[in-house]
């Protein structure tokens, strides 16, 4: 069996070949053109599916915004995608193709890769959660993704941090993003030292060895904890798995672990914090294995 595995982030698109053994024969990129718009991506999707259709068994495809997965719909996107509100990637690609299709959010396709190849195999229940432009979430319980009721759960990001804080695009404020994204760090490191750095760049030697900028890292490793803390207290997860690039520097992870382990409550001395595993490939991966099970 091969799977067509699209994964559809905020820049790129990536895409390959998946064998029933789950690994990644062969993969592509091109850009998302994300600004040109829902209807404009969907004909990209529909010409790397026409590309493949005469090889492949079934489409797996991981994508950014919220979906409705068993209609392969989307059913919001931010305004890092006008337009794909409403799209209907599933119908659209079955309508000319006749194969069969497969479509979830792009955290929860990575927590499913996660569960199934990575971080998180083994355990039956862990929190996702991916930390970049905002922060995303995933919720993993009884050895699947939990949706909620209108598959909107595991926003992490919007869990309410500070009351009154900054203003936040989902419209509330002092949503958790705005002070534990790794643009939130960025952001804090620009207002400190003027310095316009990447998440990547503050690692430097010669930035993390600075005293200003280190303290500023610090406190955002704190705001990330503040977070985890309120997700530990409601779920209790015997793991927590962590991605997004900035979550590759080793300092973070074994900050964030030592200081979760600090606290005295047991659901915090036993709560394993790790690393996500499949970078690059966790989207592709999770959607081929969606794919593969829902046919
Ligand atoms: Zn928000």
């Amino acid at each position: 069996m091969q799977i067509l595995a699209i994964d559809i982030g905020g820049t790129a698109i990536k895409y390959g070949i998946v064998n029933e053994d789950f690994s990644v024969e062969q993969s592509f990129e091109v850009p998302t053109e994300a600004q040109l718009g829902g209807p404009h991506l969907m004909q990209k999707m529909l010409s790397i599916v026409g590309a493949f259709a005469d090889r492949v068994d079934c489409v797996g495809i991981s994508t950014a915004g919220q979906v409705n997965s068993e209609l392969g719909k989307i059913i919001f996107a931010s305004e890092n995608i006008p337009n794909y509100t409403g799209i209907e990637i599933k119908k659209t690609i079955q309508e000319q193709f006749h194969l069969p299709v497969y479509v979830e959010n792009d955290v929860n396709s990575a927590a499913t890769a996660e569960a199934k190849f990575g971080a998180g195999r083994g355990y039956r229940d862990f929190l996702c959660l991916t930390y970049g432009t905002g922060v995303g979430g995933a919720l993993w319980i009884n050895d699947k993704i939990y949706t909620g009721d209108y598959f909107s759960a595991g926003e992490f990001g919007h869990i309410v941090t500070h009351t009154g804080g900054k203003k936040c695009t989902c419209g509330n404020n002092g949503c958790y993003e705005m002070y534990a994204s790794t643009r939130a760090l960025v952001n804090a490191v620009k207002e400190e030292t003027g310095k316009e750095l990447t998440g990547r760049e503050i690692f430097a030697p010669e930035h993390f060895n600075n005293v200003i900028i280190r303290a500023v890292l610090d406190n955002w490793i704190d705001e990330i904890i503040g977070g985890l803390t309120t997700l530990i207290f409601i779920f209790n997860p015997p793991c927590i798995v962590l991605g997004g690039g900035i979550m590759n520097e080793d300092y973070i992870i074994s900050e964030i672990d030592r200081r979760i382990h600090a606290r005295p409550m047991h659901s915090f001395q036993s709560v394993q914090i790790k690393k996500a595993e499949l970078k690059n490939q966790a989207g592709m991966l999770g959607a081929a294995y969606l794919a593969k099970q829902a046919m």
